[in-house]
């Protein structure tokens, strides 16, 4: 899948947002290996299962073009993602993305 540039840094700069509660968007099923959730001053979203600002590789991970959307529940972000759409890498980084603590 083409990546986009990042409008602001060229390549997307992801800071750890906390963790997150992820969906399947067709059955609501919660996909529990997904929790570590990244975002870009430009908007970019990506969820991973590793943790990448901490040298562990993302494993899978889902971008911002497969993030269908978000709500809060009870306090805590959900994000429903297509499941068609989770990639799995063994690296901390991806083509055009770089992560950080902050
Ligand atoms: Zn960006």
């Amino acid at each position: 899948m083409p990546i986009a540039p990042c409008p602001t840094y060229g390549v997307h700069r992801m800071v750890m947002q906390g963790s997150i509660v992820v969906k399947d968007d067709d059955t609501n099923a919660t996909i529990s290996n997904l929790s570590n959730y990244y975002r870009c001053t430009c908007g970019e979203r990506v969820i991973s299962e590793g943790m990448a600002h901490y040298n562990v590789p993302l494993r899978d991970y889902v971008t911002e073009g497969g993030i269908q959307g978000t709500t809060i529940i009870s306090g805590k972000t959900n994000a429903f993602v297509e499941r068609d759409l989770i990639y799995y890498t063994s690296q901390t980084s991806i083509d055009g993305y770089r992560f950080y603590s902050a």
